[in-house]
């Protein structure tokens, strides 16, 4: 049965990397796979269309398709448009009502781009770790929220970190799954020391381990020591699973483990209705509109995330495999965009990138 995927190119250097996915997509297809894709608008860009960062239309789309595939939003362009149609509210949307409460993001460090981390080589050379960020629920939509003016020259500024027992357990259920495909080990990070909703997150963490996932070692950790850890000892974790705040920080801290925003992918995952999980792919960098336009993007990051799809929507282990293992090849042999580039390694554009990719497919196949 064919396999329908939405993608969502968006702004800035978003449709150039998509292009290279669609390159690897036919590629696929031609290879026995059976992808139907449709493109669509999100971001500026549908601001432009339709006055809304997404449309209805769109949700539908992307509520129908078996996985959403999405560029990067936004721009200098639409610095001033009304907030709730700016072009991150097209994100937020589609997160919200295809419910994705589970953002995964993977932190692996290629060897031959070891030398491009902050850290010594050493310590982050075959690092290959997951964090399970909740995406959802916290800090960032906890009620009461806002700024109130208390009437004596001051104001108080208020969000609330607020979680109820269903949501710790669905993306730590996401987790335990995910820790069961690869190492056999999770590990739940929160504040229980100084805040309550730490204190549920560990217990009911504790509790679903205990009933559902015994075989999983699990151990906690305070995310403070965490962040501390993830650059004293980054290769100590597998896979991590916290709530929306902490996993915003300590995310982009074990992405900057491994070099650059261009090869950084991740996937948002909901919950499954009739065998179905809602799910939207994505790299973490956004429409970079220094290089916007110039073909200097490197599409690996949108590429990797096409990957995570592979594994994690389709369940084709091998062809994720076999396009992981093009990109290494390519990248042991020198080929770099600008991002990765260093010293006077010579940069190649963005189709090149694909082009290359692409060749090594071909051997590989
Ligand atoms: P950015 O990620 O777009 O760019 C940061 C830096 O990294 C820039 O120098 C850029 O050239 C470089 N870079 C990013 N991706 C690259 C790639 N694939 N290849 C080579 N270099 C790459 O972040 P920013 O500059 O802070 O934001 C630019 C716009 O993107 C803003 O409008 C912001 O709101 C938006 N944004 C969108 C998303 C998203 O769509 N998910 C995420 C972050 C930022």
């Amino acid at each position: 049965m064919a396999t329908n995927l939405l993608l969502l190119p968006g702004d800035g250097i978003g449709p150039e990397v998509m292009a290279q996915v669609e390159r690897i997509i036919d590629w696929f297809n031609q290879n026995g796979a059976d992808f139907v894709t449709e493109t669509d608008l999100v971001g500026g860009c549908a601001y432009d269309a339709h006055g809304q960062a997404v449309s209805d239309a769109t949700i539908d789309k992307a509520l129908a398709a078996d996985a959403v595939l999405l560029g990067a939003v936004g721009g200098e362009k639409w610095a001033n448009v009304a907030y709730d149609v700016r072009p991150e509210a097209g994100l937020l949307r589609l997160r919200k009502d295809l419910q994705l409460f589970a953002n995964l993001r993977p932190a692996v460090c290629f060897d031959q781009l070891a030398d491009a981390s902050s850290l010594k080589r050493e310590l982050v050379e075959g690092l290959d770790i997951l964090i399970v960020r909740e995406l959802t629920g916290g800090v960032y939509f906890g009620e009461p929220r806002g700024i109130t003016d208390l009437g004596n020259g001051q104001q108080r500024g208020v969000n609330t970190q607020v979680y109820e027992t269903y949501e710790i357990e669905r993306v730590s259920r996401v987790a335990f799954e995910l820790a069961k495909l690869r190492d056999g080990r999770l590990m739940s990070v929160e504040k229980h020391n100084v805040m309550e909703s730490g204190v549920l997150w560990k217990q009911v963490v504790t509790k679903v381990h205990a009933e559902e996932y015994p075989d999983v070692k699990l151990e906690h950790m305070l995310a403070d020591n965490c962040a501390m850890q993830l650059v004293r000892t980054p290769k100590q974790f597998d896979v991590m699973v916290t709530d929306n705040l902490f996993g915003d920080i300590l995310s982009d801290i074990a992405a900057m483990l491994t070099g650059s925003l261009g090869m950084l992918p991740s996937a948002s995952l909901g919950a499954e209705v009739d065998g179905k999980i809602p799910a939207m792919y994505e790299p973490v960098h956004g429409s970079a509109p220094d290089i916007a336009g110039k073909g200097l993007a490197n599409p690996i990051a949108t590429i990797l995330s096409f990957g995570m799809a592979l594994k994690y929507s389709f369940k084709m282990q091998d062809e994720a495999k076999l396009l992981e293992d093009a990109i290494q090849n390519v990248l042991a042999s020198g080929i770099r965009t600008g991002d990765i580039a260093r010293g006077d390694e010579a940069i190649c554009s963005t189709s090149d990138m694909g082009d290359a990719i692409l060749a090594e497919m071909n051997k590989l196949k």
